[in-house]
């Protein structure tokens, strides 16, 4: 199946109550590891690519990678979608090379550090989803700051001070309607990267009362979910086991995730648990066989490791078994569904 536009995928996840995963992919092995996860559940997917994945593989190597995985795999609705950019320059080049969706996180300014204004974000989110509806391309934006910092993006706050910068359920409702977004991402406490919280959060640190306001206060409003990764304790220990050295750390327990997709969670944002899975595997086969030195030897448990963690989110997200019900959408249709809403 050719690349399909996000919001479809958003759209369908909300008429049946389920969310959906979005897998971050610098290479050939991650993209697999999402398509056999996928294909083993049926599940309609979202891969995307950060600015550094976007430099490291070059785009031309990752479109060709995401054609490939439609090519192969025609029963699967695919979302390809440009994570965090950080301009509408930025959002315009990934249209330009064939994402389907993009996020527009003005909520920092264009470096990507700094909390921008409320008038720079509603600005430069108006902007990109000008350009992108008019191609039919989706368009995610993000209200209040996330914590910690990946791929060079972020504020660098750190758990406490993220609490300072969540998403106020008010202003999402005048956010969403002046900027015409089609999903939105809300900060509820959580950072990038592995060390989300020093214990076990608890309700006070990880705020799933702003996800349920939001949803009383816009029930038709798809959310998105930032650092969501679970982190989970078997993983880590795996690293460690043979010669990792991660502190304790928590993430995003699955069940509260489970409870925000009840809420109006679509998209889940899920990168750490698949790097996790793939560092401690490569560990484990170098410690294994050290005379080993084909690249495949480490490749492919690492490979089957991310597919794992994959398959794993999809039926617990709910996506699985929904490859198939997906409307096929195209970019030509969702510019005719804009055209009539604008009109
Ligand atoms: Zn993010």
């Amino acid at each position: 199946m050719a690349l399909i536009p996000m919001r479809v995928l958003l759209d369908h996840a909300a008429e049946n109550g389920y969310g959906v995963a979005a897998f971050n992919v610098n290479n050939m092995e991650q993209i697999q590891a999402i398509m056999t996860a996928a294909r083993e559940t049926d599940s309609p997917v979202i891969v995307q690519a950060s600015r550094g994945a976007r430099s490291y593989s070059d785009d031309n190597y990752l479109r060709h990678l995401m054609l490939a995985a439609a090519e192969l795999n025609p029963n699967i609705p695919i979302a390809m979608h440009q994570d965090h950019g950080n301009s509408p320059a930025t959002c315009i080049s990934a249209i330009e090379m064939g994402f389907t969706s993009v996020m527009m996180d003005g909520s920092l300014e264009e470096d990507g550090k700094t909390p921008a204004s409320w008038d720079y974000n509603v600005k430069v989110t108006r902007e990109v989803v000008q350009y992108a509806h008019a191609r039919g391309v989706t368009v995610e934006a993000e209200l209040g700051c996330l914590g910690g910092i990946e791929d060079g993006q972020g504020a660098g706050l750190s758990e406490e001070e993220a609490q300072d910068h969540l998403t106020d359920p008010e202003e999402a409702g005048q956010f969403v309607a002046e900027t015409g977004c089609d999903a939105l991402a809300v900060a509820i406490g959580t950072s990038h990267g592995a060390y989300k919280f020093k214990k076990k959060p608890t309700g006070k640190v990880l705020r799933m009362d702003v996800i349920r306001e939001i949803h009383k206060r816009m029930p038709d409003c798809h959310m998105v979910m930032h650092g969501s990764s679970s982190v989970p304790q078997e993983l880590i220990d795996i690293i460690n086991q043979y010669g990792g050295e991660i502190p304790e750390t928590y993430g995003v327990p699955v069940e509260d995730i489970q409870e925000g997709i009840r809420n109006g969670v679509r998209k889940i944002n899920v990168d750490t648990d698949n790097r996790l899975a793939i560092t401690g595997a490569i560990r484990k086969a170098f410690e294994e066989n050290k005379a080993e030195f084909d690249p495949r030897y480490y490749l492919k448990p690492a490979r089957a490791a991310m597919a794992e963690v994959c398959k794993a989110r999809m039926i617990a997200f709910g996506q699985a078994g929904h490859a198939g019900g997906v409307a096929k959408k195209t970019l030509e249709d969702m510019i005719k569904v804009y055209d009539m809403q604008t009109a």
